[in-house]
C-alpha cells in the first residue's frame, strides 16, 4: 500500500506515548497569553490554528493529549491571539531568523537528495531544476540530511550571532534564544523591547544588514584618496568584517579562481603572483593601501573589480538566513521542545555557549530505548547518537526505535509485523 509509507499511526502512537511522558515538562513560550497556536497532526491535511492558551497547564495538556506532528507559535504578541487574522490585534513580533541547510547548496545533497519529475520520469540527484526539460515543474522529491548538512547550518547561525551580538549589541544571555529546528537547521530568536514593534520594512533592513547587501567598497576605506592610517580588520561592524571577508577570500583563492573573475590585469597579478604581499598589506595598513598596491590607473575598473571580489567574500561572511520568516511580522515558528514530524527528532533550545558542541544527531533523538522492524524502501547513510545506519535500499531490517523513527518519519520506510 503507497499510503503506508512511514506507517502514520505507529509514529502517531509513539508520538502520543512520548508527549505523555514529557508533556510536562515543555515550557510554554514567554508571554503565553499573546501568542498564536498552530497545530499539525498525521495525516491531517489543514493546520489548526489560531488557538490560543490561558496558561502553561491548559498547553501541556493540549500537547499531552492531541501530541501533534509539527506544532507552531507565533513569533508575535497579539491581543487576542485566538481571534481571526483581522481580529487579532497585532502589538509586535520577536525577530526570527531560519537557517536552513535546505537552502544552501551543498556537495552533500548529490549524496542524499533525490528528485524525479512527475511527467516524463527524468531523475536527477541534489534539488531539482526550475524546469524539466520536459517543460513541467512537478517533481516528486526525497531529500535527506547528514552531519555535512547539520554542520553548515550550525555555521551559518554562529556567523548570525556573531552579528547580533557584536553589531547590534542583543544581549547573549537575555535577548537571544537559540533552537535547533529538528530537521535540517537552527532558528534565531530574539526577544527585545526594542526590535519588538519593528515594522516589515525595518525587518527588511536587518536582513540586508545581515547579509552584507549594498555593501560599498569605497565606504569602507577602499578608496584610493584616503589619507592612510591603519588597518580596518579589527574594526566592528561590516568594515571590519568585509575587510576579513576579503582577506580569508584572498587567502584561500586559487589561481584558476581569480583568474575566471577575469578582473583587470594589475589586480590579477597582485591576487595571483603577490598574494603575501596583498595579505600583509591588508593586515598591516589602510585599505587605500591595497589599492595604491595595485597602482590605481584606471580607477573606475579598478572600483568595479574590488566590488565584484568584496560581493563574493562578503557572502561568505554574511549569514545565510531565509528572508521571508525574518520580513513575516506573522510568522509560525516551532515551538522548542516539542517533536519534528518528519524526523521524529526534538526541536531543542541551545545554551549558546554549548552551541560549538552541540550534536542534533545524539542530542535531538526523542525516542531512546526498545526496537523496531522496518521495511525500508530507500535510505542513504545516517549516523544516529554514535553509530552509523544504511544505506538501506528494499530490505527488512531490525534497528533501535530511534533509527526506525527516523526512517519511518522519512517516509523511507514502514513497519513490518
Ligand atoms: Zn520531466
Ligand atoms: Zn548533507
Amino acid at each position: 500500500m503507497e499510503q503506508d509509507w512511514g506507517s502514520p499511526r505507529f509514529v502517531a502512537d509513539q508520538f502520543h506515548r512520548w508527549y505523555q511522558g514529557n508533556a510536562r515538562s515543555i515550557p510554554a513560550p514567554t508571554e503565553i497569553k499573546q501568542r498564536e497556536f498552530a497545530f499539525l497532526q498525521f495525516g491531517g491535511k489543514a493546520m489548526f490554528r489560531h488557538i490560543g492558551f490561558p496558561d502553561e497547564g491548559a498547553f501541556r495538556r493540549y500537547l499531552s493529549e492531541s501530541s501533534p506532528a509539527h506544532s507552531y507559535h507565533s513569533s508575535s504578541y497579539y491581543q487576542r491571539p485566538d481571534a481571526d487574522m483581522a481580529g487579532k490585534g497585532w502589538t509586535g513580533a520577536d525577530l526570527v531568523f531560519d537557517i536552513d541547510a535546505d537552502h544552501f547548496d551543498l556537495p552533500c545533497q548529490h549524496e542524499h537528495d533525490k528528485w524525479k519529475c512527475r511527467n516524463c520520469g527524468a531523475e536527477g540527484t541534489g534539488k531539482p531544476p526550475e524546469i524539466c526539460a520536459c517543460g513541467k515543474a512537478a517533481f516528486e522529491e526525497e531529500s535527506w540530511l547528514c552531519e555535512h548538512c547539520l554542520q553548515a547550518a550550525k555555521h551559518e547561525t554562529q556567523k548570525l550571532l556573531d552579528i547580533l551580538i557584536q553589531d547590534f549589541g542583543f544581549s547573549p544571555a537575555n535577548e537571544l534564544v537559540v533552537n535547533f529546528s529538528g530537521n535540517r537547521g537552527y532558528h534565531v530568536h530574539v526577544r527585545s523591547k526594542r526590535i519588538r514593534g519593528l515594522d516589515q520594512s525595518g525587518r527588511r533592513e536587518v536582513v540586508d544588514y545581515m547579509l552584507g547587501t549594498g555593501l560599498k567598497p569605497e565606504y569602507l576605506g577602499f578608496n584610493p584618496r584616503a589619507k592612510g592610517g591603519r588597518s580596518t580588520l579589527a574594526d566592528g561592524g561590516w568594515r571590519g568584517r568585509a575587510g576579513r571577508a576579503l582577506y580569508d577570500y584572498i587567502a584561500s583563492a586559487d589561481t584558476q579562481t581569480v583568474k575566471d573573475l577575469k578582473l583587470g590585469r594589475k589586480i590579477t597579478s597582485l591576487l595571483v603572483n603577490e598574494k603575501e604581499k596583498a595579505l600583509t598589506i591588508l593586515e598591516e595598513g589602510h585599505p587605500s593601501m591595497f589599492l595604491k598596491a595595485v597602482g590605481v590607473g584606471d580607477e573606475e575598473r579598478l572600483m568595479t573589480d574590488l566590488g565584484r571580489i568584496m560581493e563574493i567574500a562578503v557572502k561568505e561572511q554574511a549569514a545565510d538566513i531565509d528572508t521571508v520568516v525574518t520580513t513575516d511580522i506573522h510568522r509560525l515558528i516551532r515551538l522548542p521542545n516539542t517533536l519534528h514530524g518528519k524526523t521524529g527528532w526534538q526541536v531543542q533550545t541551545i545554551q549558546l555557549e554549548s552551541l560549538p558542541d552541540y550534536d542534533p544527531l545524539t542530542s535531538a533523538i526523542a525516542f531512546r530505548g526498545g526496537e523496531a522492524k522496518i521495511y525500508v524502501r530507500h535510505a542513504p547513510k545516517v549516523r544516529i547518537g554514535d553509530a552509523e545506519y544504511g544505506p538501506y535500499s528494499q530490505e527488512t531490517i531490525v534497528v533501535p526505535m530511534a533509527v526506525a523513527m527516523f526512517l519511518l518519519c522519512k517516509k523511507g520506510a514502514r513497519i513490518e509485523p
